[in-house]
């Protein structure tokens, strides 16, 4: 009896702690008089503008949309592109390849659910998965021009998008014509094939379906203001841009009543302008006056930079001259080296000439959300080991279809090597014995109905589709069909 009254008086004292513990936190302040209607205004409106005065470099229509689940950061996978809205994210930003800058790639998703490359830069497929991109979801990639800071991840993006999941739409890689056929992008990618067949071939063992045929879409690179694209309410066309050679172009892509340009590298040039009026994100390559730092800190002699720049590229000054003539809702400058000694010469060349809303698009990662009535630009948080989303499919027809290899290895593989393989019972441990599956398992195409495919597969591989589904029905809606 007595040893039960002291238990009780310890577990209630530990109640009470708890208790403690927890309303320490919970227990709100005692309810008050309110202030007046006069305070409240006169607190709350305090020494910020609430819409009565213009603050700092503060822009009508540069603010956070109310869906965006933080003002400052993007956290990738937290939020779906709403219909209405134009999703652009920098996946590569310099020409100067490093770890923490990979080459421009700069990917723009649709609220109808495309979603396009402009410029695929090597390393920047790293960044794509990063920002939870399955690499299947690229079907088609546009290229300002065949500097290989520009497209060096097309290889990658081709071999390993088909590998994981790229089984039924082909990529298609749209491109400028050279001035003569060997320098076009047909040629390049005839090339590309030919440096990629061995990968090809062995990756054949797996479903590839149409993953292989790849298209290309060269236009003359002549044909100014020509319609590179044009499906679902999307308008892609482009220019020629002054870049040492022929075959170099501007894109600008058209969507719901919205735009976005990438000029690619070039000169500043008059062409540019009637092509640019009056897009919503304007975003221009541009160098800075400091020839002789930078080529001091890039390594490069700086008459070599000064006549890089001057065959090639747009000075800081030119940026902010075109982006007053095109007036944009937004400029952006990319494809720079986001070094702390050269960001505020950049933004006072740009200044120059460009008061209006500036933001660069560098370092990696940044995100630019756009809607008819508002911009926001935030720095993406990319995490540095990140696994690849589940690949991602179009499930309208109820069914996983998941193509027969074309290859088994018989095919491509002498029988010597295989033999000589190491009796699995000599390494794997007693009463281990996993079922080995080293022939495709079924015999044709493994078709698979979507309510016998496991939920987990499902709600991963169809997330997509089941958003772009949803945000097509709004649009319809919108549009009255
Ligand atoms: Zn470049
Ligand atoms: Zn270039």
């Amino acid at each position: 009896m007595r040893q039960s009254g002291i238990l009780e008086t310890v577990w209630a004292g530990v109640a009470a702690v708890a208790l403690m513990a927890t309303t320490a936190f919970a227990e709100a302040p005692p309810v008050g008089e309110p202030s007046t209607d006069d305070d409240i205004a006169a607190a709350l409106t305090g020494g910020v503008p609430m819409g009565r005065w213009k603050e700092g470099l503060t822009f009508e229509g540069i603010s956070p949309q109310p869906w965006l689940r933080s003002a400052a950061n993007w956290f990738p996978g937290t939020e779906d592109v709403q219909p209405n809205e134009m999703r652009i994210i920098f996946m590569g930003s310099a020409p100067f390849i490093r770890p923490g800058q990979m080459n421009t790639a700069i990917l723009v998703e649709l609220g109808n659910g495309k979603i396009f490359m402009f410029d695929i830069g090597e390393g920047s497929p790293a960044n794509i998965i990063a920002g939870g991109y399955a690499l299947n979801q690229i079907s088609d990639v546009f290229i300002s021009h065949l500097h290989v800071d520009h497209f060096g991840g097309l290889p990658y993006l081709w071999m390993f998008g088909t590998w994981a999941g790229g089984w039924h739409e082909q990529l298609t890689v749209h491109g400028p014509s050279g001035r003569t056929e060997e320098y076009g992008t047909a040629t390049m990618v005839e090339g590309m094939k030919m440096m990629t067949g061995w990968h090809r071939d062995a990756f054949s063992v797996f479903p590839v379906g149409k993953g292989w045929d790849i298209e290309v879409n060269e236009f003359d690179f002549r044909d100014n203001g020509g319609v590179v694209y044009e499906e679902d309410g999307v308008r892609v066309i482009h220019w020629q841009r002054s870049h040492a050679k022929d075959g170099a172009s501007g894109y600008r892509l058209d969507w719901n009543g919205m735009c976005f340009i990438w000029t690619g590298d070039g000169r500043p040039n008059m062409i540019d302008i009637p092509y640019a009026k009056g897009c919503d994100v304007f975003v221009t390559e541009q160098q800075q006056e400091i020839l002789e730092i930078s080529s001091g800190v890039q390594g490069v002699p700086p008459f070599l930079g000064r006549y890089t720049v001057d065959t090639h590229h747009t000075p800081s000054y030119a940026a902010g001259y075109i982006a007053n003539l095109v007036q944009p809702r937004l400029l952006m400058n990319t494809h720079m080296s986001y070094d702390p000694y050269q960001i505020e010469e950049t933004v006072a060349e740009i200044r120059e000439h460009w008061k209006g809303p500036y933001h660069f698009g560098a370092p990696d990662g940044i995100v630019v959300n756009v809607t008819k009535d508002q911009i926001w630009v935030r720095e993406g948080i990319l995490p540095r080991f990140p696994n690849s989303r589940a690949p991602q499919f179009d499930f309208s027809n109820g069914q996983l279809v998941v193509p027969h290899p074309p290859h088994a290895r018989e095919d491509i593989q002498e029988p010597y090597v295989r033999d000589m393989e190491i009796d699995p019972k000599l390494y794997y441990p007693e009463g281990y014995h996993p079922e080995l599956l080293t022939e495709w398992p079924v015999d044709g195409d493994l078709i698979v109905p979507l309510d016998k495919v496991p939920p987990s597969l499902s709600n991963s591989m169809g997330a997509a589709w089941r958003l772009r589904e949803a945000n097509q029905k709004v649009l319809k809606e919108q549009s009255g069909n």
